[in-house]
């Protein structure tokens, strides 16, 4: 099933997702979190999304959701950014932007937004500066979460996600209790296709080759939290709160 989020993104427009964040308006958190696949960047922003009451904004997530093909109406954005997807590559920057563009209704949202896997080039970043502008928000931080490269392998070859409800399931370190069915909904676990060995390793090329403008331009604005991603999710939850000291200007706990 879709999150409140993905069914208002699909549906396009300005339309409403239709949930009122937990957390009383104020001082909401505005965050991007950037890390490889496979760091567990996903478990973090739920946490984060969870304890801060922000809205999880997941490019990656969206445009799954979008393929399935009950999905008949989509913004032309949508449609470009799905079947550039399925290559195997990068959505363009403009479709991205224009796709990121269309939720200015979350990004100013009172509980405040965790945005997960954008912007991922430099040119997404220039962009979303823009959008936050013309929204009239700040953008409080960038999280990015290290791990080696070893480890992430060793991570994305055992992931298991569930296609109806999007639970992440993993072959040793998080088992369903039946093998191959989703704990939460009974769905039947698969391996995502971009989670094959060939799509990791493009994947992987490709978030280095782009990551490294991406982590300098948000340094050089003393916005860049970098968080080493080893161990259980909560020490590294725990472990963001302590690297966040690093901040030249340091948010204020929610
Ligand atoms: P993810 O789950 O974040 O790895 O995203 C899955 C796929 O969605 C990527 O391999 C890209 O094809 C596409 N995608 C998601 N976010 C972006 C982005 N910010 N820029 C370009 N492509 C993206």
């Amino acid at each position: 099933m879709n999150k409140p989020i993905e069914i208002a993104w699909i549906r396009g427009g300005d339309a409403r997702c239709d949930i009122q964040p937990d957390k009383p308006p104020g001082s909401p958190w505005r965050l991007v979190l950037l890390g490889a696949p496979g760091v567990g960047k996903g478990t973090q922003a739920e946490i984060l999304c969870a304890r801060l009451g922000a809205c999880h904004l997941s490019t990656g997530d969206i445009l799954r959701s979008a393929e399935c093909p009950t999905c008949v109406t989509r913004s032309q954005a949508l449609q470009s950014a799905i079947l550039n997807m399925r290559k195997g590559g990068l959505v363009p920057d403009e479709t991205m932007l224009e796709l990121v563009g269309e939720r200015g209704r979350c990004l100013r949202c009172c509980g405040g937004f965790v945005l997960d896997g954008f912007p991922r080039t430099v040119a997404q970043a220039e962009g979303l500066d823009e959008l936050l502008i013309r929204e009239g928000v700040v953008l409080d931080a960038v999280i990015t979460y290290e791990l080696s490269v070893n480890e992430i392998v060793r991570r994305l070859s055992g992931r298991l996600v569930c296609p109806d409800c999007k639970a992440v399931f993993h072959r040793t370190k998080k088992r369903p209790i039946r093998e191959g069915i989703c704990d939460a909904c009974g769905g039947r676990l698969v391996r995502r296709a971009d989670d094959e060995p060939d799509a990791i390793r493009t994947r992987m090329t490709l978030y280095e080759e782009k990551i490294g403008p991406l982590l300098e331009w948000y340094a050089r604005k003393g916005l860049l939290i970098r968080v080493p991603a080893y161990g259980a999710p909560e020490e590294i939850y725990a472990r963001m709160w302590t690297c966040r000291q690093s901040l030249r200007v340091t948010a204020a706990s929610p």
